[in-house]
């Protein structure tokens, strides 16, 4: 590995050069945005192989897996962003109240300016990749902080970003200190990813320079099943959502809150779906990852201590495996329920009804997603409708920050802000209104000396309602019936 970390004194050049490139006009035309978009996926294409090794380097992940959540992810949104940047770039056109006539208005996107972009190590390469995409397609100049804990990860990244040649695209390694020094630096926007502690210290920082921030945290997200849900299907979700990248994703069910009467079933069906996955040793199964260090692989191994161990539970501290698990008999007060996991282990609580499962789930932060399993879809838009959250997929897990139609992004504790297709140029983007008035008339009602007869006027004419209004308000009474 040749993980090299940026020197400090290095750091004001690159945001610099960054801030010239913007300020020079360089970034904003759209064959910049398109050419730029075109190369980066072109280098990802060509580094795909490497960018697999060291992911698989860093932490075991399986390459199917790297593929799909991180390589696939990036190409597809690059191909999403190109088809519709055209459309997202368009000035849109609104109406101007009859009093303001003759004037046209009309809102444009207006690239913020110098972005950063500081990423976690569980998705190394998507969570830098996207934002920066999101930045690039908005017009922006771009300055990206990979993590220092998925090394050979950020190594890979800065190896394709150097071939990229362009001082308004570039890398910062390091870590603690590397990541200071940088947020001294003035940008025009800040996407952090990561935990709430570090985005704590990142929106301080920011707040020096009224910095906008987009925040993507974690959090305690739940899985709640109904006593309606189809057991089988519930079971191999949960287990595909929780056990992938080894529990190391942020929107992962973190515990299961499941319907007394269907929880044995539960139990039972999760269990066959972890070895028709991995086998009945799934240590010797390539697709399933390992930890990402020593640290994290110890503070999960406390929290096997609770409840009783229904599958899985096995460790190896030397290669930092931990056994897909699934605890039962697990209480509020257990340490497994006191933090996010952000590993392979599902506490799996009995529940006397749904609305047992809700109170628990609002009584910790509002977490990132939300699961519900139910074949009664009342369920589940009554679970859905109570209990708050970044986002939410219901009968399944994971797939609802897949379409780039939707926003992904948290709320409360789990996260400000969004990203993904149109709503990561939107966070990337100052929307500016624009008003053009006519020099044809230029009617000196505004203008003092403010007489009463203008008085009057103005104030009859502000009243005068708009005529598109007017009709709004009938389609509404006729929809009213
Ligand atoms: P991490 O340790 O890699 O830290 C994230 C970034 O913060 C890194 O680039 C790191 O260098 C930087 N950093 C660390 N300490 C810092 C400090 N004192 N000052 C400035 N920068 C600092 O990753 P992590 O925080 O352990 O990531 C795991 C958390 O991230 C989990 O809570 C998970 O849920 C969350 N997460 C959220 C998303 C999302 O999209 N919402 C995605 C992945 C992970």
């Amino acid at each position: 590995m040749t993980y090299s970390v940026t020197p400090l004194a290095t750091i004001p050049t690159i945001v610099a050069d960054a801030r010239h490139a913007f300020v020079a006009g360089a970034t904003r035309p759209k064959q910049w945005r398109v050419s730029t978009l075109r190369r980066l996926r072109a280098l990802v294409d060509q580094h795909e192989s490497r960018l697999l090794d060291a992911l698989a380097a860093d932490f075991g992940k399986p390459r199917f897996e790297a593929w799909a959540t991180e390589i696939g992810f990036v190409l597809s949104d690059i191909d999403h962003t190109l088809a519709h940047l055209g459309s997202w770039m368009a000035a849109e056109k609104v109406p101007t109240p009859l009093a303001f006539k003759p004037g046209t208005s009309r809102i444009v996107a207006e690239p913020l300016g110098v972005a950063c972009v500081i990423a976690p190590w569980n998705y190394p390469v998507q969570l830098l990749l996207l934002p920066m995409i999101a930045a690039i397609s908005a017009g922006n100049a771009v300055v990206g902080k990979p993590s220092e804990l998925a090394a050979s990860a950020a190594d890979a990244l800065a190896a394709m970003i150097t071939e990229l040649g362009d001082p308004a695209v570039s890398l910062v390694l390091g870590g603690v200190a590397e990541t200071t020094e940088l947020l001294t630096h003035r940008f025009d926007h800040i996407l952090y990813t990561g935990n709430g502690r570090v985005a704590r210290i990142v929106m301080r920082a920011a707040a020096e320079n009224l910095t906008p921030v987009t925040l993507e945290l974690g959090g305690k997200s739940p899985a709640i099943v109904s006593r309606n849900a189809n057991i089988e299907v519930a079971a191999r979700r949960i287990a595909w959502g929780k056990f992938v990248n080894a529990g190391q994703t942020c929107i992962a069910p973190d515990y299961v809150l499941v319907e007394r009467p269907v929880h044995d079933a539960l139990v039972a069906e999760l269990d066959r779906q972890i070895t028709a996955f991995y086998g009945s040793d799934p240590k010797a199964s390539p697709d399933f990852a390992r930890i990402v260090n020593a640290p994290h692989f110890h503070r999960l191994e406390k929290l096997l201590d609770a409840g009783t161990v229904a599958v899985g539970g096995e460790t190896d501290a030397d290669t930092r495996y931990i056994a897909p698990t699934v605890l039962t008999g697990i209480t509020r007060g257990d340490p497994v329920m006191g933090e996010e996991i952000f590993g392979p282990i599902l506490p799996v609580i009995a529940v006397d009804s749904l609305d047992a499962a809700i109170a628990i789930a609002n009584a910790d932060d509002k977490p990132l997603a939300l699961y519900s399993f139910s074949d009664d879809h009342a369920e589940n838009d009554y679970v859905v409708g109570r209990v708050t959250s970044g986002g939410a997929c219901v009968n399944g897990t994971l797939l609802h920050i897949s379409n780039p139609q939707l926003p992904f992004g948290g709320v409360g504790e789990s996260g400000m802000g969004a990203y993904h297709g149109k709503f990561g140029f939107d966070t990337f983007s100052h929307r500016r209104g624009v008003h053009t008035r006519s020099t044809r008339l230029d009617p000196a009602l505004l203008y003092p000396p403010y007489t009463a007869t203008k008085s009057k006027l103005v104030r009859r004419a502000l009243r005068v309602p708009d005529p598109r209004d007017l009709v709004a308000k009938l389609r509404r009474r006729s929809r009213r019936g």
